[in-house]
């Protein structure tokens, strides 16, 4: 279904603009041809998973449509990632080939992996479809784990065509999204794939957005001006950034129909904010874990939600698995569920989310983890991993790594209590190599000064 409807829409309007970033465009035929014939060179090459490692490029939306072509799991990697973390990912799935799509902010050679830039890609080879399944791992993203390394989830087509299907089933959400839809989140993240999967199923353009383009809100919002964005997918984080700015409203941002908001808890103070600024605009809160592609349930936040202490995360008599309650927490089954972590023995029964929850006439209300995840800016970080990356350096003994929230209790800092004590700065720059930035805690303090609790819990979340 993905790649047939990609070839529909292609074949009605192959002039329209399939991805835009910046001054990048690439028409539905360009993006066609170009991701052809890459996929003609992957197949020839092997069928180990493919790396790439890039930005917002829109060579990196060919590369993804090149493996769905030819079968090879595609693995985004964000040019924020450090080269330690790379090489993990590499050796975790066995990646054999490193694509460069775009010029790379740090030399990069890997160990038993061959590293090529698009100028290496000859480009005359004609692609032959392969055997294609359901089965087939359209691609693999990574996220923070508590085994002291990044966790490899490795998502199938069927999983990317059952959630596509049920994204696109709302009109709300589907309507804008044949327009323009804007991207926020980095390719490496599953929130990425709400907005692609929307923009090019839809026959619409999908608007990379970069870091630098977000950092300057001013022209992030001329870019959703000046091309007239539609659907807006983003973090609630980001979203709370964007409120910061005046101009962001009705007003000044008239194309905006529908924004999709993923990955961490919506607050009604942020949603009441939304519906002031942008009265007509259908706010969609959706939930879900990148173990069940991208979002699993959702739904429109409607002004009588706005009264209440907390809002729902979905309408369970519409959601894109089943979702059921044992003990508290949440198990997704279904379609969208992958089958296992990289490298981990196979899931078995419904997939246990470790998200705390309840369900209240029907609807699905999020209520705090299980476990030591913690969101921070919109990242998923497991703070055990940090502790054992620290634990792992030269010097420390002990280590815990605690999430500082504020009075809501959004997570303001990541603070790292040692022993012995050492110099900050040195562990910071030690880190860093090994864990991307929103991953590095703030504070290191010696472990004397860890808060006493008598919940463990406390601490660490
Ligand atoms: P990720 O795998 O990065 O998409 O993160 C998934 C986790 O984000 C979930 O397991 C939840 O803890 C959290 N999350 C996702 N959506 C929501 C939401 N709408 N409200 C609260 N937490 C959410």
């Amino acid at each position: 279904m993905f790649l047939e409807r990609f070839y529909e829409n292609m074949r009605q309007n192959p002039q329209k603009i399939a991805v835009q970033q910046g001054e990048h465009t690439l028409s539905y035929q360009q993006l066609w041809q170009e991701a052809c014939s890459l996929a003609a060179f992957l197949q020839e090459e092997g069928r180990s998973p493919v790396l790439v490692y890039g930005h917002k490029h829109p060579r990196m939306i060919i590369s993804l449509l090149a493996c769905l072509l030819c079968g090879r799991p595609w693995v985004p990697c964000d040019h924020s990632l450090p080269i330690g973390r790379m090489a993990e990912i590499a050796r975790l799935c066995k990646a054999e080939l490193l694509l460069l799509p775009e010029e790379a902010p740090q030399p990069l050679s890997l160990q038993k992996v061959k590293t090529m830039t698009w100028e290496d890609i000859p480009n005359s080879l004609t692609w032959t479809p392969p055997a294609y399944h359901k089965v087939t791992v359209a691609y693999i993203m990574f996220t923070s784990g508590t085994t002291g390394q990044p966790k490899g989830i490795p998502i199938s087509i069927g999983n990317v065509e059952n959630f596509a299907a049920w994204l696109l089933s709302h009109q709300e959400l589907a309507a804008p999204a044949q327009r323009v839809v804007v991207n926020q989140a980095n390719l490496s993240f599953d929130l990425s794939v709400a907005d692609w999967c929307a923009a090019l199923l839809s026959g619409g353009t999908l608007l990379l957005t970069t870091k630098e383009e977000q950092f300057q809100l001013g022209r992030f919002f001329q870019q959703v001006r000046q091309h007239q964005g539609a659907l807006l997918v983003c973090t609630p984080t980001f979203l709370r950034l964007c409120l910061c700015d005046r101009s962001f409203c009705a007003q000044s941002l008239p194309s905006l129909q529908a924004v999709f908001l993923c990955g961490e808890p919506l607050s009604v103070p942020t949603a009441a904010q939304m519906k002031q600024r942008f009265p007509s605009l259908s706010l969609f809160n959706a939930y879900g874990p990148t173990e069940a592609t991208c979002a699993v349930c959702g739904l429109l936040i409607q002004p009588q939600h706005l009264s209440q202490q907390q809002l729902p995360v979905g309408d369970l008599s519409h959601a894109a698995v089943t979702i059921t309650l044992k003990d508290g927490e949440i198990y997704l089954d279904g379609d969208s569920v992958f089958k296992g972590y990289v490298g981990q023995p196979p899931l078995q029964g419904p997939y246990p989310s470790g998200d705390l929850g309840f369900i209240e006439n029907g609807l699905l209300y999020c209520s705090g983890r299980r476990d030591s995840q913690i969101k921070y800016l919109g990242y998923r970080i497991d703070l055990e991993e940090i502790r054992q990356v620290l634990e792992k350096l030269p010097g420390i003994q002990q280590a815990v790594v605690t999430a500082q929230r504020d009075a809501n209790g959004t997570v303001r800092r990541l603070a790292a209590y040692i022993t012995p004590s050492l110099d900050g700065e040195v562990l910071r720059l030690q880190l860093r190599e090994k864990l991307p930035s929103y991953m590095v805690p703030s504070l290191f303090l010696p472990m004397e000064q860890l808060p006493l609790s008598s919940n463990t819990k406390a601490i660490t979340r």
